[in-house]
């Protein structure tokens, strides 16, 4: 019988799957897009500080670990590779990765998500000058080696959530002032919260709340942000740099065009297009199962992420015994 089992993305998830299926007596296949299996973490030069046993190592350490063990455990994957065609005939879905057919029994996706950058601000006027500048930043994930470079400057950093706090945190220590810029809420976690609020206090730091962003202009060295709260005149904050903290989409399109084109089926999503899926990481489509961000947008982290791929690697084995496919 193939006992073939397809993983598309080589992130965290898609690793703890691919591991657990080896163990489960299946034969793992991770698809990777990238030239590098890791994931996210390859942006995130901050401490892993949410993750128990490894103080003190930063995200693009953390994930090394992960790599050497996937490698000392001979995990077969393809890199820069990503299903370009999956039909389904029988029981065995055929991916078209290049000029290979891969025949597999079922379907993990583990494509996590990805950080919103200058597509996310393109409508707002003036955003041209946002584009490729120096002054711009977009990767929450290289905040810690931003700060010596923000010393002295006046910073925006927009979006108010975990990033968005952290950053201003972070680079309050260093730069001259810095302006939170917060659409509606502020949403990050509670400790950061605090640090903003002490940042607040101190004079630090100006939270601009709830703030509408109208346009951007080149002004001399600086980048102009013209904000507008809703009842009062628009403000214009002339600033060194501008960090984005705008969040994360899950990558889905691909996959779910994918599967609707070949009449496989439509992904049952959620209202912000994340894969919807039961507590066993089994999606609406039969034998496609999907683990980590992709499918989790409520407790997106690398914990998490680990655990579904673990699921989703035994709910498979015991649904292949049982030949229980369906989503409950
Ligand atoms: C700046 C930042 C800091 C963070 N810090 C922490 C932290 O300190 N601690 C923590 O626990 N979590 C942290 N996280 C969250 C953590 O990185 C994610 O929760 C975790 O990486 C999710 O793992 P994943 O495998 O689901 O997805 P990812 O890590 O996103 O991996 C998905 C993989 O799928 C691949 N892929 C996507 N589409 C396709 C396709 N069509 N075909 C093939 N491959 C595809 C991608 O290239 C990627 O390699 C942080 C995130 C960010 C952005």
């Amino acid at each position: 019988m193939n006992r073939k089992i397809c993983i598309v993305g080589g992130g965290p998830a898609g690793l703890s799957c691919a591991l657990w299926v080896k163990y489960l007596g299946l034969s793992p296949i991770i698809l990777e897009k990238h030239s590098r299996l890791g994931g996210l973490q390859h942006t995130n030069s901050f401490q892993n500080t949410w993750y128990m046993g490894i103080p003190g190592k930063n995200g693009q350490a953390f994930i090394q670990d992960f790599i050497r063990h996937a490698e000392a455990e001979t995990l077969p994957t393809l890199l820069n590779a990503s299903p370009q065609k999956i039909t389904q005939s029988g029981d065995d879905f055929h991916i078209t990765v290049g000029r290979t057919e891969i025949l597999a029994k079922a379907l993990v996706i583990c494509t996590g998500q990805h950080i919103r950058r200058y597509d996310h601000v393109q409508e707002i006027a003036g955003s041209e000058v946002l584009k490729d500048s120096p002054q711009v930043c977009f990767n929450p994930g290289s905040t810690p080696l931003q700060v010596p470079y923000v010393a002295g400057q006046h910073v925006a950093i927009i979006g108010g959530g975990d990033n968005g706090l952290a950053t201003a945190a972070l680079m309050a220590s260093t730069a001259d002032h810095i302006h939170l810029i917060v659409r509606s809420e502020i949403r990050g976690f509670g400790l950061y919260k605090q640090w903003v609020m002490d940042g607040i206090q101190s004079g630090k730091i100006t939270l601009h709340q709830p703030a509408h962003i109208q346009r951007f202009e080149t002004k001399g060295d600086q980048i102009g942000i013209t904000l507008w709260n809703g009842d009062r005149n628009p403000v214009t904050l002339p600033v060194d740099f501008i960090c984005f903290r705008l969040g994360l989409s899950p990558n889905v399109k691909a996959i779910d065009t994918s599967l609707q084109n070949s009449g496989i089926g439509r992904l049952a999503l959620t209202p912000s297009g994340y894969i919807k899926t039961d507590e066993f990481c089994r999606t609406s489509i039969p034998r496609i199962y999907a683990a980590g961000d992709v499918a989790n947008q409520r407790d997106p982290c690398v914990a998490t992420a680990v655990a579904q791929g673990t699921i989703a690697a035994r709910s498979l084995e015991a649904d292949l015994r049982s030949r229980c496919w369906r989503f409950s």
